[in-house]
């Protein structure tokens, strides 16, 4: 079969040809009918060695985070419902399944994996650009029904990740509120959808290109603003000089950190999802009085299957640049010259 596999360090990824995997005891065969392209990865293909190598990534390594596919053989003993046919979305944030975390469908937040070795597909173990790929565990996948797989895919991480950050945030962004959300690109423009179907929040967009923003505009944001020095003045004026009630930086860089951290109102939360490098430092007047600091990562199974039933429901739809696996590098390319319209989808 062919993969898209990150083979040698500081390279761009490859399309190679593999042979199809067996699934052993407990795992789970997909034929792959999506995988979607996530900023993450290039940031995990932008580590020296050293550092991949310390965090445990292997080599060659099948990209792919976010994957959905038909189920397509089962392994001895895997205790399930799952049947050969089944189209099916993979919940990536594998854990151990016994800790109190995964108990609660929080295996993003597994007690346990660090130190088993358990990890996500295409973040550690092989992942979703790949005509098949194994699943670890049954409870990982969740049913898709009738939901276009290559429209729904990135709801795995583009849509459970803004989900999982926003939901936490829902009791401070009633009516007359103000949500920012930092960053339209993948995870952003499904952000601004679910914030507009979750709260009643204004909902302010900001990126660093007029595409992105109309992107934004597009998928409900009601203010867009350019990223630039002078976006923290404009955002204090679309507030009355209040603040948003909520901040979402999807990028995470030292500036975007530093206007969330400007732009925050008195008691309101700001949430880091994107991994950009930056940092926040404060202290005493330095930001809003009692703003609180989340950085989530990723979502809960439960949290997977409401976002698939907002897809159900009509009310976020995700924006789709379809790639081939042949033209998988082609995708990482476009990603990284942020010339993507919403997501990038490798259909193989
Ligand atoms: P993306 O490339 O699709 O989108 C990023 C967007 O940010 C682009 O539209 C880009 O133009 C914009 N941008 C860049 N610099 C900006 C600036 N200074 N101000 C405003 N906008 C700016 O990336 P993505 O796949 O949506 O991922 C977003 C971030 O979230 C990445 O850092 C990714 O690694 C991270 N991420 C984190 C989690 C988590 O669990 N915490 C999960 C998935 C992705
Ligand atoms: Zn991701
Ligand atoms: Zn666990």
């Amino acid at each position: 079969m062919k993969a898209l596999r990150y083979v040698a360090v500081g390279q761009a990824p490859e399309v190679v040809e593999i042979p199809i995997p067996t699934p052993g005891p407990g795992q789970v065969l997909l034929k792959v009918t999506a995988g979607g392209v996530c900023h993450s990865d290039d940031y995990v293909m932008s580590l020296p060695e050293k550092d991949y190598l310390e965090q445990g990534y292997p080599l060659p390594m099948t990209l792919g985070h976010e994957g959905a596919g038909i189920v397509h053989e089962i392994g001895e003993g895997v205790d399930s419902t799952l049947k050969v046919g089944d189209a099916v979305a993979v919940y990536g944030p594998w854990g151990c399944g016994r800790c109190h975390n995964c108990s609660e469908g929080k295996e993003n937040y597994c007690t346990n994996a660090a130190a088993e070795g358990i990890r996500p597909p295409g973040l550690g173990s092989q992942g979703s650009m790949a005509e098949y790929m194994i699943v670890d565990n049954a409870r990982h996948l969740v049913p898709l029904g009738d939901l276009d797989p290559v429209k729904n895919v990135s709801l795995t991480d583009a849509g459970l990740t803004p989900y999982h950050a926003i939901k936490r945030s829902l009791p401070k962004l009633g009516a007359g509120t103000v949500a920012v959300v930092i960053g339209t690109g993948g995870l952003g423009h499904v952000g601004i959808q679910i914030l507009k179907a979750l709260s009643g929040a204004t909902v302010i967009a900001l990126d660093v290109s007029d595409e992105k923003l109309k992107l934004a505009t597009h998928v409900g944001a009601d203010h867009v603003v350019i990223s630039d020095a002078d976006a923290a003045r404009k955002i204090r004026d679309l507030t009355g000089g209040l603040g948003a009630n909520a901040v979402f930086d999807f990028v995470g860089a030292k500036p975007t950190i530093a206007l969330a951290q400007s732009i925050a109102a008195v008691e309101a939360d700001l949430t880091v999802v994107g991994i950009g490098g930056g940092s926040l430092e404060y202290g005493f007047g330095s930001i809003a009085y009692d703003v609180a600091v989340r950085i989530p990562y990723w979502g809960s199974r439960s949290e997977l299957i409401e976002v698939l039933d907002l897809a159900r429901a009509g009310k976020i739809d995700v924006e789709v640049q379809e790639y081939s696996l042949d033209d998988g590098p082609k995708a990482y390319a476009d990603l990284a010259a942020s010339t993507i319209r919403g997501r990038a989808v490798i259909v193989p």
